[in-house]
């Protein structure tokens, strides 16, 4: 997979096709600039290592596997890596399925979808993507 640089970053920022679905996904209805999922399965790519910086050499699908919900009600997605394991949080979008946002924040909380042992850098990693945003 073609390494994007950091010079690119921003030139066609949020317009991608979805790896996961083959959606085709654009900046519009986002309501933000900082759309990095796909709108119809929620699926993202591991570009990042910190937020918007496209560092990470993996390319892995992420999947979203929970809402987190923040001071204020604004929702934000949990996503996991399904080639190395990362996570990252991102805010939902505008245009994200609501069926599908619904449905991962239904999940029982008797079973969490992320390893429990891994809270905490979740948490961490939420209050980080917070103060960046
Ligand atoms: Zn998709
Ligand atoms: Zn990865």
């Amino acid at each position: 997979m073609k390494k994007i640089g950091p010079n690119e970053r921003g030139s066609k920022e949020g317009t991608f096709t979805c790896r996961a679905c083959g959606f085709t996904v654009t900046p519009e209805g986002a309501g933000t600039r900082h759309r990095n999922h796909c709108p119809r399965c929620l699926c993202s790519l591991h570009l990042d290592v910190e937020p918007g910086d496209r560092a990470a050499d993996c390319g892995g699908t992420m999947e979203p596997i929970a809402v987190w919900v923040r001071r204020g009600g604004e929702w934000a997605l949990i996503h996991r890596c399904r080639v190395c394991g990362a996570l990252s949080a991102n805010r939902i979008a505008a245009d994200d399925d609501p069926v599908k946002l619904l449905g991962l924040a239904l999940r029982p909380v008797a079973s969490p979808p992320f390893p429990v042992e891994r809270i905490e850098e979740l948490s961490r990693l939420l209050d980080k993507e917070w103060r960046n945003g």
